[in-house]
């Protein structure tokens, strides 16, 4: 291999859980490993409207690791901007990206004329940043490979996707050539979870781009279910709705297999369960799809569903909102930066007795992060809403591994790899992982920065 042609540029996510893109330049090849938008601040968001510092004409693979929006959301306007490459992934991850995709313009084209109607976008005309055209022109680029199967991109190159259980059909992407190895963690996901498997264990890397979102934090060792049985019962207790923002396919259906286990072993009152997603009963259909990627027997696919309240119009999330009586209602997104959310707290964050409990990571910049630092208020199309209601998290229920989860998984190799990327972390998160990769694997720990050209010797 030539070392000087051998190179990682960090286009996304460097210090930043959002925006994931990594351009591996690799014997002749350019391979850009995820395509996500950045989210959260305004800074990061403005950064999805700015040229790539890359011609994407000159781009030859991109290999994505999972279907979340802040990995796969750039995808449209790749392709726009002149992509001719090939897109690969695994088969749910495909599925996955093709209904996320597909919302995300939709989103954004409501977004842009409802801003557009009421004025308060300080852009006029307020502009959605692709268009369900555009997610039309990507989605039959995208193509498949089977987990664990290798892949060659060119006689020197070749690629295989793993499991690593974060969501369904997220993976590893381990990559090598005659003389390197080259791991991509992805997001990694919980070594315990009702719903997925655990990641699996690699044994090989010479780089390894890892991922660093809770890499100061470590995980409540209380049970998920005992934690949300309490946030359910006080928020009944006090008559109010609890609120549970979250991504629509994955995280929803284990909180419904949670709330319907906590129900039937009675521990939590029968209350009404929305789930309000356009998208949530295909992803049903997806899980069932493929029973190899999850832990969950097909009845139990079909009993998530149980008793739980599909709202698909919009028409109908305003009857939920009216409806009297405690209940429990989830909806995307998760981190309260867009979708239906937005509806229940403009109309439920103003009261006491009300709960809004976070499940997942809530990025900098993001409504999720200002209400779990004790916002009294947070900003909605162009307006302040107070926020009397309580705010609770269960950090467990996140789909990502904590520091000690990262730490056991690259214990497993079986030697430390030569260098560690560290990506897809706020600075607190990135610092303390690399501090204690240091002292407890002795091998060299980088932070790239937003557009660095590292090489690979
Ligand atoms: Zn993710």
């Amino acid at each position: 291999m030539d070392p000087v042609n051998a190179s990682i540029q960090v286009l996304g996510g460097a210090h930043t859980v959002t925006g994931s893109k990594h351009l591996l330049t690799l014997n002749g090849l350019r391979v850009l490993l995820d395509c996500g938008l950045f989210q959260g601040i305004k800074s990061l968001r403005l950064k999805n409207r700015e040229p790539l510092p890359v011609d994407p004409k000159t781009i030859d693979f991109l290999l994505l690791s999972h279907a979340h929006l802040d990995h796969c959301g750039y995808i449209p306007l790749l392709v726009k901007e002149g992509f001719k490459g090939r897109i690969i992934m695994t088969p749910p991850t495909r599925d996955l990206a093709t209904l996320i995709l597909k919302d995300c313009a939709k989103i954004q084209e409501e977004d842009a004329a409802n801003a557009n109607r009421h004025g308060y976008s300080k852009h006029s005309p307020a502009l959605p940043l692709y268009t369900a055209q555009d997610v039309d022109k990507a989605l039959p680029m995208l193509e498949t490979v089977k987990d664990e199967e290798w892949m060659s991109l060119n006689d020197k190159v070749s690629f295989r996707f793993v499991q690593n259980g974060h969501i369904l059909g997220s993976c590893f992407i381990d990559i090598k050539n005659d003389s390197q190895r080259i791991v991509f963690s992805g997001d990694i996901g919980r070594s315990v979870s009702d719903l997925m498997k655990p990641p699996k264990i690699l044994l090989e890397a010479d780089i390894l781009i890892m991922e660093s979102t809770y890499g100061d934090r470590l995980h409540e060792a209380m049970p998920s279910s005992d934690e949300l049985a309490k946030v359910v019962n006080d928020t009944i207790h006090q008559h109010g709705v609890l609120l549970i923002p979250s991504f629509a396919v994955g995280r929803a259906q284990e909180l419904m297999l949670l709330i319907n286990e906590l129900k039937a072993a009675l521990q939590i009152p029968n209350v009404p369960v929305y789930l309000d997603s356009p998208m949530a009963a295909d992803a049903s259909f997806i899980l069932r799809r493929y029973p190899s990627w999850h832990k969950l027997p097909d009845a139990s696919c079909d009993s998530v569903f149980k008793d739980i309240h599909i709202v698909r119009e919009f028409s109908e999330t305003r009857k939920v909102i009216e409806s009297k009586g405690s209940k429990i209602v989830i909806a995307a997104s998760g981190m309260l930066s867009g979708g239906r959310v937005l509806e229940y707290l403009k109309a439920l964050a103003g009261y006491r007795e009300n709960t809004i409990l976070l499940t997942g990571y809530q990025a900098a910049g993001t409504r999720g992060r200002a209400l779990k630092e004790g916002a009294k208020e947070v900003k909605m199309h162009g307006r302040y809403i107070p926020v009397k209601a309580s705010v609770r998290e269960i950090a467990s229920l996140s789909a990502h591994a904590d520091q000690g989860e990262m730490l056991t998984w690259l214990k497993a190799f079986e030697k430390p790899p030569k260098t560690i990327l560290l990506v897809h972390g706020e600075a607190h998160g990135l610092e303390a992982f690399r501090v204690k990769i240091i002292d407890e694997l002795k091998c060299k720990v980088l932070i790239p920065e937003q557009n660095q050209v590292l090489e690979l010797k």
